[in-house]
């Protein structure tokens, strides 16, 4: 939560501004109102003759565990070259980049998770700084127990029952509640 005013350094006061229908942070000094929104994660789903790369992560939070590479987007940045950058940072891996596969609402931790496909077309990879090993795991030797954040566990369980069919579709909605979009789901015609 916003204590102080980032313009003047002032406490600020949570108030819901004229015109307005939510609590903001406002500074009764310089009359700024500071809003908060949510944060967007980028990642991907690297992809080397059916098998996946995943980081151990050398960070908190979940430290030791699994992920796909994904962090944090930076300003100025497209939500595809933040999945390329945190792939190369935390993998050492350059990928092809696909679709967008699953994007997540996380709610609870005001983000917003977004992996795109993607495939290596050699197979380099080392652990960046962020992580403490990279790996790539067949889709049947996926550390299940040990995955970091339920968005990936959802992600590579979307992806594995997709290898199935070989149709990947979208899905979206958030991490106990998503929705896999199919090819004739939203015809805007018959709707
Ligand atoms: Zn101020």
């Amino acid at each position: 939560m916003i204590k102080f005013c980032s313009h003047c350094a002032c406490p600020v006061k949570h108030k819901i501004p004229e015109g307005d229908s939510k609590v903001r942070a406002c500074c009764p000094k310089c009359q700024q109102i500071h809003y908060e929104n949510p944060k967007i994660v980028g990642g991907t789903i690297p992809i080397y003759q059916n098998k996946v790369l995943l980081c151990k992560r050398a960070i908190e939070p979940r430290y030791g565990f699994w992920t796909l590479p994904a962090g944090f987007m930076e300003l100025n940045e497209t939500t595809a070259e933040c999945a390329l950058r945190e792939t190369w940072e935390e993998a050492q891996a350059k990928v092809t980049l696909g679709p967008v596969f699953t994007i997540f609402d996380v709610l609870q931790a005001n983000q917003v998770h977004i992996f795109y496909r993607a495939y290596l077309t050699e197979p380099i990879f080392c652990a960046g700084p962020e992580s403490l090993d990279v790996q790539l795991f067949s889709f049947d030797s996926i550390p299940w127990n040990d995955l970091a954040f339920k968005t990936v566990v959802n992600t590579l369980h979307i992806f594995k029952e997709s290898l199935k069919t070989d149709f990947f579709g979208v899905h979206t909605g958030q991490v106990d509640q998503y929705y896999s979009w199919q090819k004739d789901d939203f015809i805007p015609n018959k709707c």
